[in-house]
């Protein structure tokens, strides 16, 4: 059986990564969450001029060498309106943060370090050269590459697109995710279960995982345990979705009928097991350039197989970087009781906290199994218990986080 990581792996390999022919130009505005598409350069300096950082004077700091040097006050600089006259030596003049300092000006004063009698300014201390002073393109220079492709683009990056002229960004298309589950016993949240019945949640949490991704969704609902009706529902999401997950009907019973029907409408299979826990019975596959993946249909379990396979098969699907291309994983000491594995990776839902000592923690909490989607919600991280192996308490190990 293939470890998680050789899973992963395998699964990559097949996944086209978005390309040329999937980029749009979309509203700066509208960007947050989008996936930049081309390299970013800066068409400015930053700062364009040389910048005071404070309100008080500007002065040649050659004048001011001793301490209780008093200049005469020339004029004023304010954020938008330089001064236009000339600066001679022994005069100075106000600034404001943000203004341009004169060519002739090489250093700032803070206004609480000055004491001023009409036009004559008093300098309580020596200014010493580029004293509050930010200087030409000392933040970004003219054609400096500020982003780069795969880049997922934060509030802080629109606001780094805007000062180097970005709108419209090139980003890449979004995503549409078909989800569906399987299963003869489902019923939606609103309807009251009949005798045998659960209420289904897993497509709840794999669209809203999906829409975090910043994919679109398409809900294709429940659909029940039966060749046909299988095959239909499948072969019209793999129509409408740049990528399929469902959950349900992929183990060995007789009524897991998920993987034949992905075959009989030309899935090409790629692996169905991996060794870990919860979850084993994972199916990949590809029809074309689409990924299909069956989770298997305990809520921990799929919600496992998404954050370990899927998770980073979409980001590379969406075009995003190599560092979503990957699980995420942190290390924080366990501090629950001693845990073992079996001949499988575990994972073990758990909460993060941080101990006396300042490292981060990860504590223990009641996990009743692969079905128990109330710990895991209720979890930071899924611990993880290599395969074969066993974690005691003030081990660091390694976890996925969650949320
Ligand atoms: P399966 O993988 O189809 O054998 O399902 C394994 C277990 O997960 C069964 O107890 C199912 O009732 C349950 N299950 C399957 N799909 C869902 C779902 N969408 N939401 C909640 N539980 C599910
Ligand atoms: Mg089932």
């Amino acid at each position: 059986m293939l470890t998680p990581h050789e899973a992963l792996a395998q699964i990559l390999a097949r996944i086209p990564a978005a390309g040329p022919g999937d980029v749009e130009e979309v509203p700066l505005a509208d960007v947050a969450g989008r996936v930049l598409a081309r390299e970013a350069i800066s068409d400015v300096d930053l700062p364009p001029f040389e910048k005071s950082m404070m309100d008080g004077f500007a002065v040649r700091s050659t004048d001011c060498v001793d301490a209780g040097t008093t200049l005469e006050c020339v004029g004023e600089s304010r954020a938008g309106v330089p001064f236009g006259g000339a600066v001679p030596p022994g005069t100075c003049i106000e600034i404001f943060t943000g203004a341009q300092l004169p060519p002739e000006c090489d250093a700032v004063e803070m206004v609480e370090r000055t004491t001023r009698a009409g036009s004559r300014v008093t300098f309580e201390r020596a200014v010493p050269g580029s004293q509050h002073v930010s200087h030409v393109g000392e933040i970004l220079a003219t054609g400096r590459a500020v982003l780069g492709p795969g880049h997922r683009l934060t509030p802080a990056d629109l606001s780094v697109l805007a000062s180097v002229g970005y709108d419209p960004v090139p980003v890449y298309r979004r995503l549409t995710v078909s989800v569906l589950t399987t299963g003869d016993e489902l019923v939606p949240a609103a309807a009251t279960p009949g005798t045998g019945q659960i209420r289904e949640g897993n497509t709840l949490y794999l669209a809203g995982a999906c829409g975090r991704l910043g994919c679109d969704v398409r809900r294709a609902g429940i659909v029940p345990d039966e060749a046909s009706a299988l095959e239909a529902a499948f072969g019209e999401a793999l129509e409408q979705g740049d990528a399929l997950i469902t959950t349900g009907g992929v183990s060995v019973g007789k009524y897991d009928l998920v993987g034949a029907a992905f075959e009989r409408v030309g899935v090409e299979p790629i692996l169905h097991k991996v060794a870990i826990k919860p979850g084993k019975p994972i199916w990949f596959g590809m029809r074309g350039d689409r990924p299909v993946f069956g989770l298997p249909g305990n809520p921990v379990s799929s919600l496992l197989g998404f954050e370990v396979f899927v998770r980073p098969a979409l980001a590379r699907l969406a075009g995003a970087g190599a560092e979503e291309q990957t699980e995420r994983l942190g290390r924080a000491r366990w501090t629950g009781p001693e845990r073992r594995s079996s001949g499988r990776q575990h994972n073990l839902p758990a909460r993060l906290g941080t101990g006396a000592d300042g490292v981060l923690e990860l504590e223990a909490i009641p996990f009743r199994g692969s079905s128990d989607i109330v710990s895991a919600a209720r979890a930071d991280a899924l611990c993880v218990i290599p395969a074969d192996g066993s974690i005691r308490t003030g081990d660091l190990v390694d976890y996925r986080p969650l949320g």
